[in-house]
């Protein structure tokens, strides 16, 4: 144990159930082995690591937890729901962490984003893009933001249609505090990567387009723990990633991604 060299409060029963009794080590490790699986995916694809992003997914894992994957070198926090992510920056105010916010915000919860988010992966709509701004302007900050686009054509409910990413863009050019980075998508759950690579390599292509209008938008951020390498081989530069890190979550999948699972 390294609690002598990072004194947190002891191991609940239910964390110890959860992360074992050295949730730093095991996260070293952990984090250890997708940096291999990366560098691997980089070989394959004939890509340089440094053209690619680990965003390290940390929702459900409690603050204290998170003190030890900082100590071992987990960083930055990606968190879906924005209440949460809130949570554990007030838990965590102590530590240089910078926050990302991937997952649906509801236009209500833009105030909240807008005061400590450094990125934002689910832009979709210019209503939120509207109020993001507005927000920004007040806290005089700027956001670094993702456009995400459905690219699995299933009823998920979020994300742009393809066909209506190009028309988007244009009206992002008036919003100067939001700072386009590039396109994200969740691909398809699904074990048959022949089913999963079209998505990443529509949201390439989608990219390649919108480029053009913004060139600005060059990033790609796609890939989770179950297909971060086939993302990598199709061109992700952003890898969000959880559960190869943290473990498997005691929450249903279908909970973040409503539709995504009936494929
Ligand atoms: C949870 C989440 C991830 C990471 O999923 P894992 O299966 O834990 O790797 C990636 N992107 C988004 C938007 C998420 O909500």
């Amino acid at each position: 144990m390294s609690s002598s060299s990072h004194p947190v409060s002891p191991l609940a029963p239910e964390d110890i159930e959860r992360f074992g009794t050295d949730p730093e080590a095991s996260f070293r490790a952990n984090l250890a082995v997708v940096e291999e699986r990366i560098a691997r995916a980089c070989e394959r694809a004939g890509r340089d690591r440094a053209s690619i992003r680990l965003l390290p997914i940390t929702k459900t894992v409690p603050a204290h937890i998170l003190r030890l994957a900082y100590a071992a070198g987990v960083r930055p926090f990606g968190e879906n729901k924005i209440q949460e992510a809130m949570g554990k920056r007030d838990a965590l105010q102590d530590l240089p962490i910078d926050w990302s916010i991937v997952g649906h915000l509801q236009t209500n919860k833009a105030k909240y984003l807008a005061r400590f988010a450094r990125e934002f992966h689910a832009l979709d709509s210019t209503k939120l893009a509207e109020l993001l701004d507005k927000r920004l302007e007040i806290e005089d900050r700027v956001l670094d933001v993702y456009i995400q686009v459905n690219t699995s054509d299933e009823d998920t409910k979020y994300g742009l249609h393809p066909d209506a990413l190009l028309p988007f863009i244009e009206t992002l050019a008036q919003y100067r505090r939001l700072r386009p980075r590039g396109l994200m998508t969740l691909a398809l759950l699904n074990a048959d990567m022949e089913k999963v690579r079209p998505c990443f390599a529509l949201l390439r292509r989608l990219r390649d387009e919108a480029v053009k209008r913004n060139p600005s938008l060059t990033e790609l951020s796609m890939g989770m723990s179950g297909d971060f390498e086939e993302a990598i081989e199709e061109g992700s530069n952003v890898v969000r990633v959880g559960q190869a890190i943290f473990g498997k979550r005691p929450t249903p999948d279908g909970h973040y991604w409503p539709g995504l699972l009936k494929a």
